[in-house]
């Protein structure tokens, strides 16, 4: 099996007093053994929540996954009982978050929080651990680890906090790591660094990563592919080469006019005008209609199909039908 996640035609809403909100809408993803794919979108586009429902840690109150399956390594993790799902959660799927002070017990040393998992997971003996502990610090870059791992978070620096996690979140070897925006909440000296250590980690320990961002900036060092969220659904997906170098989707040409460029001052930032569709009452046509200055009416209509541009690149757009009008990505778009 090559797939080790599978996402096939998730659907998740969220049941509010004005509503149900369809946050995430007819999502087909997968993520192969060791790879890093990254699920790009802004805020409310629905990658948290897809990520949170292959965790199974949205609120079992409000939230509901509709339909779908989500297959780990063949099983559908929406089927399985809280406490099956308690097993995979931190061992074989784990996740790191936004922002490192709340992921961390402010009460414990980091050793400990290290161990517990290990120690929950791995019946490893308090030697054991313990040697494992400082060999994960050591992985993630924490010098002195031996001194360190009796420290607590506020002894640590944002960075290294989040070298922390990030050790917590390989400490059982897991096959997949997800993260979420990982690195907004550090300056961007520190994020390059945070970065570099994923990609290291992830060549060294084979773990798959999902990168969850909003920066596209983000992505283009990490990640071997690349999908797109909007408006509750995946407009676009492709290796990170084509969905940089031969972008498809309106969206994601005004994400990439909107991405700050290395080697030229002449192309202006553009931001994309106008604000994402609420989801309590989706657009039956295209998520993106309402700001895509190529929309015409058959896109406010219809939802488009998608499209194989290549075997690994598909977008979902009706510019791609052969009777739509030839549109060329605007100057901005192109990196
Ligand atoms: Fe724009 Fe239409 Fe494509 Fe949607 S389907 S992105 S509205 S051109
Ligand atoms: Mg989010």
């Amino acid at each position: 099996m090559k797939n080790i996640l599978e996402l096939n035609n998730v659907n998740v809403s969220f049941h509010t007093f004005a509503g149900e909100v369809k946050a995430v809408r007819g999502v087909n993803l997968h993520l192969e053994k060791g790879e890093s794919l990254a699920i790009v979108g802004e805020s409310g586009s629905g990658k948290s929540v897809t990520s949170k429902s292959i965790m199974r840690l949205l609120p079992e109150k409000t939230s509901e996954i509709k339909e779908g399956e989500i297959l780990f390594e063949g099983r559908d993790l929406t089927k399985l009982s809280n406490r099956e799902m308690e097993k995979i959660r931190g061992s074989e799927i784990s996740m790191i978050f936004q922002d490192p002070m709340t992921s961390l017990n402010p009460t414990m040393t980091v050793g400990k929080q290290i161990m517990e998992g290990l120690r929950k997971h791995q019946n490893l003996s308090k030697n054991e651990a313990k040697e494992r502990a400082i060999n994960l610090l050591k992985l993630v870059g924490i010098p002195n680890p031996e001194l360190r791992i009796n420290e607590y978070p506020h002894q640590f620096s944002g960075g290294m906090r989040q070298r922390v996690v990030i050790a917590i979140a390989l400490a059982c070897n897991p096959k997949v790591l997800i993260a979420d925006e990982p690195t907004t909440a550090l300056d961007v000296t520190i994020q390059a660094q945070i970065l570099d250590l994923m990609r290291d980690l992830q060549q060294k320990t084979g773990t798959a990563i999902i990168l969850i961002t909003h920066d596209l900036g983000v992505v283009a060092n990490l990640s071997q592919r690349v999908a797109v969220m909007y408006g509750g659904t995946i407009v676009e997906t492709g290796t990170t080469d084509e969905v940089f170098y031969n972008p498809k989707h309106p969206y994601t040409w005004g994400l990439l006019s909107s991405m700050p460029k290395l080697n030229s001052a002449d192309k202006e930032l553009m931001a994309i005008p106008g604000t994402p569709p609420n989801l309590l009452n989706p657009p039956k046509g295209c998520p993106f209609a309402a700001r895509c200055p190529y929309a015409m009416q058959v896109c406010v209509d219809n939802m488009p199909d998608v499209t194989d541009v290549t075997s690994t690149h598909k977008t979902a757009c009706w510019l791609l039908d052969e009777r739509a009008p030839q549109v060329e990505p605007p100057e901005a778009a192109l990196v």
